[in-house]
C-alpha cells in the first residue's frame, strides 16, 4: 500500500473505487474497503480529519488520530493507496468555494455547516481520485441521502454505495467517538441503538424511542426517507461525546 500526501503524486490506472475517512479506522472503514476491493480494480482510502465539517472546534481538537494504527489496518484490508493529505493540500491559502446542501433533516438542523464541509471535501475527493465508485456508511444516514443528491444535481460521474451499520456484539454502532466513552458511558451509550430497535416495530417511532431512551438526552430523534425507505434516526449525547445511529423501519436500502 502507498501512502500519498500530494494530489501531484496521487495517479491511478482501471477503476478506482474511494473510500472517504477521517481515520481512527475500525471495522465499519474495514467493511467498507472489503467492498471496494471486491468490486474494483484499484481502492483508495481517504485519511483526512476535515475541518470544514465540524461545527464545534473541541470535537476536531479531540478528534481521535492514530495514523500508524490505521496504515496497518488499510493495508491490511487490501487498500491500495491511502490519500493522506495535510491541511493545506486540502485547503491551500485563498480557498474560497464551497458546495452547499440544502438541510435535509434533523442532523443538517443540529450542525449548521457540517454537510458544506462533507460535499465540499467530497467533490474534491472525487475531483481528485475519479472513482468509479465510492463507498459511505448506512451509519451516517443523512450523509449518503446529502452525498447522492449531490451526485445527482451536479451530474457527478461516480456511484455511490451505502453499506451497512457495522455494530459491537452488543449493539453499539462502532465509531471512530466510541473511544472517547468512559465504560460506565459507554454502557450507557448501549440505551440508543436498544431504544431504536424497540421503537422501530412500533406505530409511532418516535415518541416510541423518546420514551425508550429514558435517561438519554436526545438532539433529535426524527423519522427520515432515505431513497424510498424509511429509517429511524437519532442523536444523543453521552458526557462530553455526541453519537448518531438509526435503522431501517420501512422499505429497503439501495
Ligand atoms: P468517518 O471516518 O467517521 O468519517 O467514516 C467514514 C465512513 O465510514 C463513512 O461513510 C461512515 O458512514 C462509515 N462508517 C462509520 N462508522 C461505520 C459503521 N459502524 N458501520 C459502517 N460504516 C461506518
Amino acid at each position: 500500500m502507498k501512502v500519498i500526501r500530494s494530489i501531484e503524486e496521487l495517479q491511478l490506472d482501471g477503476a478506482v473505487g474511494l473510500v472517504p475517512t477521517m481515520g481512527a479506522l475500525h471495522a465499519g472503514h474495514v467493511s467498507l474497503f472489503e467492498a471496494a476491493r471486491t468490486e474494483n480494480d484499484v481502492v483508495v482510502a481517504s485519511l483526512f480529519v476535515n475541518p470544514a465539517q465540524f461545527d464545534e472546534q473541541a470535537d476536531l481538537a479531540r478528534y481521535p488520530r492514530d495514523e500508524g494504527r490505521d496504515i496497518e489496518i488499510a493495508e491490511h484490508a487490501g487498500v491500495d493507496v491511502l490519500f493522506a493529505p495535510p491541511v493545506r493540500e486540502m485547503y491551500p491559502d485563498g480557498f474560497a468555494t464551497w458546495v452547499v446542501p440544502d438541510d435535509i433533516g434533523a442532523e443538517s438542523a443540529a450542525r449548521p455547516g457540517h454537510f458544506r464541509g462533507v460535499a465540499t471535501v467530497c467533490v474534491k475527493l472525487f475531483n481528485i481520485v475519479r472513482p468509479v465508485r465510492a463507498y459511505f456508511g448506512q451509519k451516517d444516514a443523512e450523509q449518503v441521502v446529502v452525498i447522492r443528491r449531490l451526485v445527482r444535481d451536479l451530474n457527478l460521474d461516480v456511484e455511490i454505495r451505502a453499506l451497512p451499520t457495522v455494530r459491537d456484539a452488543d449493539g453499539l454502532a462502532l465509531s471512530s467517538r466510541n473511544v472517547r466513552l468512559s465504560p460506565e458511558e459507554r454502557t450507557r451509550a448501549l440505551g440508543l441503538p436498544r431504544a431504536l430497535a424497540k421503537a422501530a416495530a412500533s406505530s409511532d417511532p418516535v415518541a416510541a424511542a423518546r420514551a425508550e431512551l429514558n435517561g438519554l438526552d436526545p438532539d433529535y430523534v426524527e423519522l427520515l426517507d432515505v431513497d424510498g425507505a424509511t429509517i429511524l434516526a437519532a442523536a444523543v449525547r453521552i458526557g462530553s461525546t455526541r453519537l448518531i445511529d438509526n435503522v431501517l423501519v420501512k422499505g429497503a436500502l439501495p
